[in-house]
Protein backbone atom coordinates (compact mmCIF):
# COMPACT_ATOMS: atom_id res chain seq x y z
CA UNK A 1 0.00 0.00 0.00
CA UNK A 2 1.75 3.61 -1.32
CA UNK A 3 1.64 5.59 1.70
CA UNK A 4 1.98 9.43 -0.07
CA UNK A 5 3.22 12.49 2.22
CA UNK A 6 3.04 15.76 -0.35
CA UNK A 7 5.63 18.52 0.76
CA UNK A 8 4.89 21.25 -1.02
CA UNK A 9 7.86 23.19 -2.31
CA UNK A 10 10.23 20.82 -1.99
CA UNK A 11 12.34 21.13 -5.29
CA UNK A 12 15.42 22.33 -2.97
CA UNK A 13 15.99 23.81 0.46
CA UNK A 14 13.94 22.45 3.56
CA UNK A 15 11.24 20.84 0.97
CA UNK A 16 13.98 19.06 -0.77
CA UNK A 17 16.02 17.49 2.54
CA UNK A 18 12.53 16.72 3.96
CA UNK A 19 11.46 14.47 0.75
CA UNK A 20 14.76 12.86 0.75
CA UNK A 21 14.60 11.94 4.34
CA UNK A 22 11.01 10.92 4.39
CA UNK A 23 11.88 8.51 1.26
CA UNK A 24 14.66 6.96 3.52
CA UNK A 25 11.82 6.72 6.62
CA UNK A 26 9.81 4.31 4.16
CA UNK A 27 7.13 7.46 2.64
CA UNK A 28 6.12 7.46 -1.27
CA UNK A 29 6.86 10.85 -1.93
CA UNK A 30 4.90 13.90 -3.73
CA UNK A 31 7.06 16.43 -4.69
CA UNK A 32 5.81 19.73 -5.37
CA UNK A 33 7.48 22.92 -7.11
CA UNK A 34 5.87 26.36 -8.34
CA UNK A 35 8.79 26.00 -11.14
CA UNK A 36 11.56 24.66 -11.12
CA UNK A 37 10.38 21.05 -13.43
CA UNK A 38 14.26 20.12 -13.43
CA UNK A 39 15.22 20.15 -9.73
CA UNK A 40 12.20 18.63 -8.41
CA UNK A 41 12.86 14.96 -11.01
CA UNK A 42 16.35 14.80 -10.40
CA UNK A 43 15.18 14.55 -6.83
CA UNK A 44 12.60 12.11 -7.69
CA UNK A 45 15.19 10.08 -9.58
CA UNK A 46 17.12 9.79 -6.45
CA UNK A 47 14.05 9.04 -4.91
CA UNK A 48 13.19 6.58 -6.82
CA UNK A 49 16.69 4.65 -6.87
CA UNK A 50 15.74 3.77 -2.99
CA UNK A 51 12.62 2.15 -4.10
CA UNK A 52 10.22 4.80 -3.80
CA UNK A 53 7.10 5.95 -5.39
CA UNK A 54 7.54 9.48 -6.89
CA UNK A 55 5.42 11.99 -8.21
CA UNK A 56 6.15 15.41 -9.48
CA UNK A 57 3.87 17.84 -9.00
CA UNK A 58 3.81 21.58 -10.37
CA UNK A 59 1.19 23.88 -8.86
CA UNK A 60 1.45 27.08 -7.32
CA UNK A 61 0.01 26.94 -3.63
CA UNK A 62 -1.58 30.32 -4.29
CA UNK A 63 -3.66 28.99 -6.59
CA UNK A 64 -6.96 27.15 -5.90
CA UNK A 65 -7.53 25.00 -9.46
CA UNK A 66 -3.67 24.45 -9.27
CA UNK A 67 -3.74 22.68 -5.75
CA UNK A 68 -7.13 20.77 -6.38
CA UNK A 69 -5.90 19.34 -9.84
CA UNK A 70 -2.01 18.61 -7.71
CA UNK A 71 -4.54 16.39 -5.35
CA UNK A 72 -6.44 14.97 -8.13
CA UNK A 73 -2.98 13.90 -9.21
CA UNK A 74 -2.16 12.11 -6.20
CA UNK A 75 -6.01 10.63 -5.88
CA UNK A 76 -5.06 8.67 -9.60
CA UNK A 77 -1.55 7.60 -8.50
CA UNK A 78 -3.83 5.38 -6.16
CA UNK A 79 -2.63 4.50 -2.44
CA UNK A 80 -3.58 6.89 0.40
CA UNK A 81 -2.44 10.21 1.20
CA UNK A 82 -1.05 10.21 5.01
CA UNK A 83 1.33 13.07 5.12
CA UNK A 84 1.31 16.28 4.30
CA UNK A 85 4.60 19.02 4.57
CA UNK A 86 3.40 22.80 4.19
CA UNK A 87 6.65 23.95 3.28
CA UNK A 88 6.28 26.00 0.29
CA UNK A 89 6.62 30.21 1.50
CA UNK A 90 8.52 32.73 0.12
CA UNK A 91 10.04 35.82 1.37
CA UNK A 92 10.44 39.16 -0.02
CA UNK A 93 13.63 41.93 0.26
CA UNK A 94 14.28 43.17 2.99
CA UNK A 95 12.91 46.30 4.13
CA UNK A 96 11.22 48.73 6.58
CA UNK A 97 6.70 49.41 6.24
CA UNK A 98 7.12 52.32 4.38
CA UNK A 99 8.20 50.83 1.29
CA UNK A 100 6.34 47.88 1.31
CA UNK A 101 3.35 47.72 -1.33
CA UNK A 102 -0.33 45.70 -0.64
CA UNK A 103 0.83 43.04 -3.97
CA UNK A 104 3.72 42.34 -1.71
CA UNK A 105 1.87 41.84 1.26
CA UNK A 106 -1.00 39.78 -0.64
CA UNK A 107 0.99 37.91 -2.43
CA UNK A 108 3.11 37.06 0.76
CA UNK A 109 -0.47 36.16 2.50
CA UNK A 110 -1.36 33.82 -0.74
CA UNK A 111 0.97 31.49 -0.94
CA UNK A 112 2.79 31.61 3.09
CA UNK A 113 -1.12 31.77 4.78
CA UNK A 114 -3.98 30.47 2.18
CA UNK A 115 -1.80 28.16 0.37
CA UNK A 116 -1.05 26.23 3.95
CA UNK A 117 -4.61 26.45 4.46
CA UNK A 118 -5.92 25.24 1.14
CA UNK A 119 -3.37 22.47 1.05
CA UNK A 120 -4.54 21.51 4.77
CA UNK A 121 -8.41 21.52 3.30
CA UNK A 122 -7.21 19.09 0.07
CA UNK A 123 -5.61 16.86 2.78
CA UNK A 124 -7.92 17.07 5.48
CA UNK A 125 -11.05 15.71 3.14
CA UNK A 126 -8.94 12.60 2.24
CA UNK A 127 -7.55 11.61 5.52
CA UNK A 128 -10.78 12.65 7.80
CA UNK A 129 -11.92 9.35 9.43
CA UNK A 130 -15.34 10.90 9.11
CA UNK A 131 -14.83 11.33 5.24
CA UNK A 132 -14.01 7.30 5.36
CA UNK A 133 -10.04 8.76 5.18
CA UNK A 134 -7.32 6.51 7.29
CA UNK A 135 -6.33 9.64 9.50
CA UNK A 136 -3.30 11.15 8.62
CA UNK A 137 -0.51 13.78 9.30
CA UNK A 138 0.54 17.82 8.57
CA UNK A 139 3.39 19.12 9.62
CA UNK A 140 2.99 23.49 8.48
CA UNK A 141 6.93 25.15 8.49
CA UNK A 142 6.69 28.26 10.46
CA UNK A 143 9.51 30.64 11.29
CA UNK A 144 11.22 31.95 14.32
CA UNK A 145 10.87 35.35 12.85
CA UNK A 146 6.83 34.62 14.02
CA UNK A 147 7.92 35.27 17.47
CA UNK A 148 10.68 37.92 16.75
CA UNK A 149 8.41 39.89 14.33
CA UNK A 150 11.38 40.99 12.00
CA UNK A 151 11.29 44.26 12.48
CA UNK A 152 12.95 46.44 10.15
CA UNK A 153 13.61 43.04 8.22
CA UNK A 154 10.04 41.99 7.13
CA UNK A 155 7.46 42.66 9.35
CA UNK A 156 4.91 41.23 6.69
CA UNK A 157 6.83 38.10 6.36
CA UNK A 158 7.17 37.50 10.34
CA UNK A 159 3.12 38.09 10.71
CA UNK A 160 2.34 35.38 7.77
CA UNK A 161 4.19 33.05 9.61
CA UNK A 162 2.44 33.87 13.16
CA UNK A 163 -1.04 33.29 11.27
CA UNK A 164 0.82 29.51 10.07
CA UNK A 165 0.84 28.87 13.53
CA UNK A 166 -2.02 30.23 14.78
CA UNK A 167 -3.90 28.01 11.80
CA UNK A 168 -1.69 25.19 13.29
CA UNK A 169 -3.13 25.42 16.93
CA UNK A 170 -6.89 25.53 16.03
CA UNK A 171 -6.50 23.18 12.85
CA UNK A 172 -4.52 20.65 15.61
CA UNK A 173 -7.44 20.98 17.93
CA UNK A 174 -10.10 21.19 14.92
CA UNK A 175 -8.67 18.32 13.55
CA UNK A 176 -7.61 15.19 15.81
CA UNK A 177 -11.03 13.99 16.54
CA UNK A 178 -10.87 12.92 12.85
CA UNK A 179 -7.93 11.21 12.86
CA UNK A 180 -5.41 14.03 11.89
CA UNK A 181 -2.31 15.17 13.92
CA UNK A 182 -1.18 19.03 12.89
CA UNK A 183 1.79 20.20 14.55
CA UNK A 184 4.41 23.07 13.33
CA UNK A 185 8.40 23.27 13.39
CA UNK A 186 9.88 26.61 13.38
CA UNK A 187 12.94 26.62 12.12
CA UNK A 188 15.79 29.03 12.44
CA UNK A 189 18.14 30.48 10.36
CA UNK A 190 19.04 27.75 7.73
CA UNK A 191 21.59 27.62 4.58
CA UNK A 192 19.40 27.76 1.72
CA UNK A 193 18.58 30.32 -0.99
CA UNK A 194 15.31 31.57 0.04
CA UNK A 195 17.69 34.74 1.64
CA UNK A 196 19.11 35.35 -2.04
CA UNK A 197 14.91 36.61 -2.09
CA UNK A 198 15.57 38.86 1.01
CA UNK A 199 18.77 40.65 0.09
CA UNK A 200 20.13 39.79 3.60
CA UNK A 201 23.48 37.85 4.33
CA UNK A 202 22.05 34.93 6.35
CA UNK A 203 26.05 34.84 7.77
CA UNK A 204 25.80 38.07 9.23
CA UNK A 205 23.48 36.56 12.22
CA UNK A 206 25.39 33.61 12.92
CA UNK A 207 27.04 35.13 15.85
CA UNK A 208 23.94 35.97 17.11
CA UNK A 209 22.47 32.17 17.80
CA UNK A 210 23.25 30.53 20.54
CA UNK A 211 24.92 27.73 18.45
CA UNK A 212 26.56 30.19 16.44
CA UNK A 213 25.75 28.92 13.04
CA UNK A 214 22.88 28.54 10.71
CA UNK A 215 21.42 25.36 10.44
CA UNK A 216 21.70 22.77 7.89
CA UNK A 217 17.96 21.68 5.62
CA UNK A 218 18.75 18.05 7.15
CA UNK A 219 17.99 19.23 10.46
CA UNK A 220 14.80 20.95 9.79
CA UNK A 221 13.76 17.76 7.67
CA UNK A 222 14.70 15.41 10.45
CA UNK A 223 12.31 17.29 12.73
CA UNK A 224 9.65 17.41 9.90
CA UNK A 225 10.03 13.60 9.57
CA UNK A 226 9.70 12.62 12.95
CA UNK A 227 6.58 14.65 13.55
CA UNK A 228 5.19 12.65 10.70
CA UNK A 229 5.68 9.71 12.05
CA UNK A 230 4.15 7.58 14.53
CA UNK A 231 6.81 7.64 17.03
CA UNK A 232 4.89 11.16 17.32
CA UNK A 233 1.84 9.91 17.95
CA UNK A 234 0.89 12.13 20.85
CA UNK A 235 2.17 14.74 19.74
CA UNK A 236 -0.74 17.19 18.65
CA UNK A 237 -0.81 21.17 18.05
CA UNK A 238 3.02 21.63 18.85
CA UNK A 239 5.47 23.78 17.29
CA UNK A 240 8.91 22.76 17.34
CA UNK A 241 11.83 25.34 17.63
CA UNK A 242 14.75 24.18 15.43
CA UNK A 243 16.47 26.84 15.71
CA UNK A 244 20.07 26.90 17.28
CA UNK A 245 19.00 28.00 20.77
CA UNK A 246 16.50 30.52 21.63
P1 LIG B 1 13.76 27.92 -0.71
O1 LIG B 1 15.12 27.31 -0.70
O2 LIG B 1 13.58 29.27 -1.31
O3 LIG B 1 12.77 26.89 -1.43
C1 LIG B 1 11.43 27.25 -1.59
C2 LIG B 1 10.68 26.12 -2.23
O4 LIG B 1 9.31 26.52 -2.28
C3 LIG B 1 11.10 25.82 -3.64
O5 LIG B 1 10.99 24.43 -3.87
C4 LIG B 1 10.07 26.58 -4.50
O6 LIG B 1 9.81 25.95 -5.72
C5 LIG B 1 8.86 26.46 -3.62
N1 LIG B 1 7.87 27.50 -3.83
C6 LIG B 1 8.02 28.84 -3.74
N2 LIG B 1 6.85 29.47 -3.99
C7 LIG B 1 5.95 28.49 -4.23
C8 LIG B 1 4.58 28.49 -4.55
N3 LIG B 1 3.88 29.62 -4.68
N4 LIG B 1 3.96 27.29 -4.75
C9 LIG B 1 4.64 26.13 -4.64
N5 LIG B 1 5.95 26.08 -4.32
C10 LIG B 1 6.58 27.24 -4.13
O7 LIG B 1 13.15 28.02 0.77
P2 LIG B 1 13.56 27.32 2.16
O8 LIG B 1 14.55 28.19 2.81
O9 LIG B 1 13.83 25.89 1.94
O10 LIG B 1 12.21 27.54 2.97
C11 LIG B 1 11.21 26.55 3.09
C12 LIG B 1 10.24 27.00 4.18
O11 LIG B 1 10.95 27.22 5.38
C13 LIG B 1 9.51 28.31 3.87
O12 LIG B 1 8.19 28.22 4.31
C14 LIG B 1 10.28 29.33 4.69
O13 LIG B 1 9.49 30.44 5.03
C15 LIG B 1 10.65 28.50 5.89
N6 LIG B 1 11.79 29.00 6.65
C16 LIG B 1 13.02 29.08 6.08
C17 LIG B 1 14.08 29.58 6.82
C18 LIG B 1 15.47 29.72 6.27
O14 LIG B 1 16.31 30.37 6.92
N7 LIG B 1 15.77 29.16 5.11
C19 LIG B 1 13.87 29.99 8.14
C20 LIG B 1 12.61 29.89 8.68
C21 LIG B 1 11.56 29.38 7.93
P3 LIG B 1 10.36 26.53 -7.15
O15 LIG B 1 11.84 26.70 -6.97
O16 LIG B 1 10.04 25.52 -8.15
O17 LIG B 1 9.66 27.81 -7.39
Amino acid sequence: MTNWVLITGSSRGIGAATAWRCAEAGWDVALNYARDAASAQALAARIQALGRRTLSLQADVADDAQVAAMFEQIDRAGGRLAGLVNNAGIVAPAGRLEGMSTDRWRRLFDVNVIGTLRCCQQAARRMSHQRGGSGGAIVNVSSRAAEFGSGGIYVDYAATKGAVDTLTKGLARELIAEGIRVNGVRPGVIETEIHADSGLDPQSVAATIPIQRLGRPEEIAEAIVWLLSDAASYTVGAILDVAGGR
